[in-house]
This record gives structure tokens, C-alpha cells and sequence, in this order.
């Protein structure tokens, strides 16, 4: 594999405020082989003069669903597989370009999907998978109409984003199979949703045994369990049954965000995806039952980052965008900009997101060992986070050390 040699650039590491200079990084063999603020010598290494622009680790978003097409998710479910699979080549490769070189996927990605990435069958982001996202019958899983009363309507396409489960021994098997599919972790619907069309977001998905069960497949091999949560209530249970990783979590109040940092959980808000659906959801396809739902998370959103920072839960980068609204993707950095400093949202789009993929100091960071994930940004994301939205300013972008853009020379 080719080497390369970045000289002459500024230097983003996460959780540092300001850029360093006189930083070059030495890329082999798809990993990051040097870091150093002295010359480094390599004679085979192409050397790249960066002129100025910023070196910085490739983007992890913690929370999309690549297969997702088309916003009414029932839609999506019901495409034929081998379109649903082509279609989410396409969604993948637009947020890889968008500088996203790891996604974690929060439902309908079959491992497979990940595996053809690894093979260089699709130029996406490398995708972390949980298989399908377990729900009860009415739950967030559960996308078909009140008078539809068929089983498992199409749950083991491609573009099913879950599939249902009811009970604690049916709980525990269909965690076994994600997990013996390749799932890297496991995601129960806990809690209403906007998307699917019968279940208020006030309704708790699963009892307490099912969560559990959920929990004790994934830590016996070991994993964790994600949690799709909205309200104070249902996250509060959640991290009480053992939840790690908390999804969205608009509705939560002080003390459980205190209960959950103690406890060691980390959240992924996904402002923008309600930003998405107000803006274009109905007039792509969104049912009206689920149209009725955006405001309640939506304005709630914004302040939930305030009371997470307070209470010290860490909190990843998670976008959640369906179908057409995945253009929006980076406009999150902004969103949580309006609330917490550059460098913070930063750390959650890098560090933190890896840690959810199990991937510390492999990804997230450009450190030596790492996978030479990187982007080269013409800007400075801690003055101005925008910058990571302008495809015109993101100069470069490799992943495992192979370059999908290259503009810099
Ligand atoms: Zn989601």
C-alpha cells in the first residue's frame, strides 16, 4: 500500500482548543505509523504539503441507518433487498464524502453491508452494525398500520430497519442471532418514536425482564445494549435495567442524566433529524401520525445538551436522518454548536463516538496504530465548526489509508 508523509499543515487532535503546528503524520500500510513535531524521515512515503490546511481524524457519526432510502420507513422496509442494498451504497457514499469515515449503524444494516465496505465493494464509511433494532408489537419497530395485522411484515428485508420481538426468551434469541449475524452490539426500541405510526412517545417499548435479557445477551458477548429513549422516564429505566448507550434523549431531566453518568452510560443526541423531518419530512413521504409527533422532541432538543453537559454525560455524534434528509448530516456540528463549545462537539464526533464503536484508539483519533482515517479540512473547525459542512473546504478525506478525495495538491 502506498505511504504518505503530511508536512505543513495545522493539527487537530480532540479535546485540545486550538490547532498545532509543525505536526507531521507518516501513514503505512492503512495505519498511522508516525506522529511527530519534528521532521520525519521516510524515502518511500509521498510526501503531501498540506500548505497550511488542517490535519485532522476522519468524522465517526454514532447514530444513522444507512439502508434507510426513503423516509416513511414501512416504504423502505418493503423494497425489494436487492435495491434496498444498492440504495444504501448510495446513502453510504454520500456520508463518506461528507468526511464520515465510521458510522455506527442503529438498525436495519445487515452485517454484510459492513463487510463489503472491509472488501471494497462499496466506497462508504466503515459501519458498525447491530443487525435489526428489536421492538415489541406497537413499538418502534413496529411500522405497520393499525388495521395491518400480518406478521413480521417484511422485517427480514434489507430495508427493515427492526424486526419485533415479544417476550423474554424471544427477546434473547433474536439477540443471539444479530449477535451470531456479526451485530457489534445490540439495539432495543425502549421508548415511542417519531417514525413509526402507533406508538406515542410517551410509551415505554419492553418490560423491564425484556430489557434485562437484552442487556445480559449482549454483556455475555461482550457487547452492549443502545436504547432508542425520548422521555425522563424510559431512559431513567433503561439505565436501571443496565442500557449503555442512550439514544436521543430529548426529554431527560437533571437528576437521571446525573444517574446515568454515574453509571458510566454515554448518550447520542440527534438533534438534526427532528430539524430534518420539520423542515422536509411530510413532503417526503413522512405519514401525518408521525408528522404530529416531531415538535414534542424537537424543541426539547437544544436544552437536553445544556442538562447532559451539566450532569457530565458524555455525549456522542448521532444524526439519525432517513432517506432524503440525509443531505443534513453535518449540519448537527452547528445545531450543538449554538450550546457547547467547538472543541466538545469535536471530541463527540471523534473520541467519544469511538468509544460506542468499541474502537478507542483505533479510530477517532490520528495517534500511531490508529487506521489512518483522516480528513484535511481548508479551515479551522474550532473557530468556525461550520467549515465541516462545506464540501468545498474538505480538501481531502482517506480511509484506512486509501484516499476517496484528494485535493490538496
Ligand atoms: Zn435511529
Amino acid at each position: 500500500m502506498t505511504s504518505y508523509l503530511f508536512t505543513n499543515g495545522k493539527f487537530l487532535a480532540p479535546g485540545e482548543t486550538a490547532l498545532r503546528g509543525g505536526v507531521e503524520v507518516l501513514i503505512e500500510d492503512g495505519f498511522v505509523r508516525e506522529v511527530s513535531d519534528r521532521p520525519i524521515q521516510s524515502a518511500a512515503a509521498i510526501r503531501i504539503d498540506l500548505r497550511g490546511k488542517t490535519l485532522m481524524p476522519g468524522l465517526v457519526d454514532a447514530h444513522v441507518h444507512v439502508i434507510s432510502a426513503m423516509v416513511n420507513v414501512a416504504e423502505n422496509a418493503a423494497q425489494p433487498s436487492s435495491l434496498a442494498t444498492l440504495r444504501a451504497a448510495r446513502v453510504m457514499n454520500g456520508m463518506l464524502m461528507r468526511g464520515f469515515t465510521t458510522v455506527r449503524d442503529l438498525g436495519g444494516a445487515e452485517p454484510g453491508i459492513a463487510v463489503a465496505v472491509e472488501e471494497g465493494l462499496i466506497d462508504g464509511p466503515r459501519v458498525i452494525p447491530c443487525g435489526k433494532a428489536l421492538g415489541q408489537t406497537g413499538g418502534h419497530s413496529d411500522f405497520r398500520a393499525r388495521a395491518d395485522d400480518r406478521e413480521g411484515v417484511f422485517a427480514h428485508r434489507v430495508g427493515s430497519l427492526g424486526r419485533i420481538c415479544d417476550g423474554v426468551d424471544a427477546v434473547r434469541r433474536a439477540a443471539r442471532e444479530e449477535i451470531k449475524s456479526g451485530a457489534r452490539f445490540v439495539k432495543i426500541m425502549a421508548n415511542g418514536g417519531v417514525a413509526s405510526p402507533n406508538d406515542p412517545i410517551h410509551a415505554l417499548g419492553f418490560s423491564r425482564d425484556e430489557i434485562r435479557a437484552a442487556v445480559e445477551e449482549a454483556e455475555n458477548a461482550g457487547m452492549y445494549v443502545a436504547a432508542h429513549l425520548y422521555t425522563d422516564k424510559a431512559i431513567r429505566r433503561a439505565v436501571e435495567c443496565g442500557v449503555h448507550s442512550l439514544e436521543h434523549c430529548n426529554l431527560i431531566q437533571a437528576e437521571t442524566a446525573e444517574m446515568a453518568a454515574k453509571a458510566g452510560a454515554v448518550a447520542c443526541p440527534t438533534l438534526v433529524a427532528y430539524e430534518g423531518l420539520a423542515m422536509e419530512g411530510a413532503a417526503l413521504g413522512l405519514g401525518p401520525e408521525s408528522v404530529a409527533k416531531i415538535e414534542t422532541v424537537r424543541k426539547a432538543g437544544l436544552e437536553s445538551l445544556d442538562i447532559m453537559r451539566r450532569a457530565g454525560l458524555p455525549m456522542a455524534f448521532g444524526s439519525d436522518l432517513l432517506g432524503g434528509l440525509h443531505k443534513y448530516q453535518s449540519m448537527e456540528f452547528e445545531i450543538r454548536a449554538r450550546v457547547l463549545p467547538a472543541h466538545e462537539v469535536l471530541e463527540s464526533a471523534t473520541t467519544l463516538a469511538a468509544r460506542l464503536c468499541m474502537m478507542e484508539g483505533e479510530i477517532g483519533v490520528l495517534a500511531p496504530g490508529a487506521r489512518a482515517d483522516l480528513l484535511v479540512v481548508d479551515g479551522d473547525p474550532l473557530a468556525d465548526i461550520a467549515v465541516l459542512g462545506r464540501h468545498d473546504r474538505i480538501a481531502a478525506i482517506m480511509r484506512d489509508g486509501r484516499f476517496f478525495k484528494n485535493e490538496v495538491n
